[in-house]
């Protein structure tokens, strides 16, 4: 599962665009939003907060509308749009 941070609608934490929504979480060791490090699986993992207002233990959860806006998926093809093989 990838982390819901990642593509928080108000930006990644430390980002510059969390930071205008009224993040609080430490800029620099998070790499500007970039992530603490990248773990195994290619996720950045975080460091956040507990008092912050976005990321933090009040922040609400994501929503699933939330989570479509900040991650669009791209339409689905069906199996019968395959190319041909011609
Ligand atoms: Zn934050």
């Amino acid at each position: 599962m990838p982390h819901p941070l990642q593509h928080h609608p108000k930006g990644a934490p430390g980002s510059p665009k969390a930071i205008k929504n009224g993040c609080t979480c430490p800029v620099v060791d998070n790499g500007h939003g970039k992530g603490y490090y990248v773990a195994e699986d290619g996720v950045p993992v975080y460091v956040v907060l507990t008092l912050c207002k976005i990321h933090g233990e009040s922040a609400l959860p994501l929503s699933e509308a939330d989570l479509a806006k900040a991650n669009p998926l791209p339409n689905r093809v069906s199996d019968n749009a395959k190319e041909s093989d011609s």
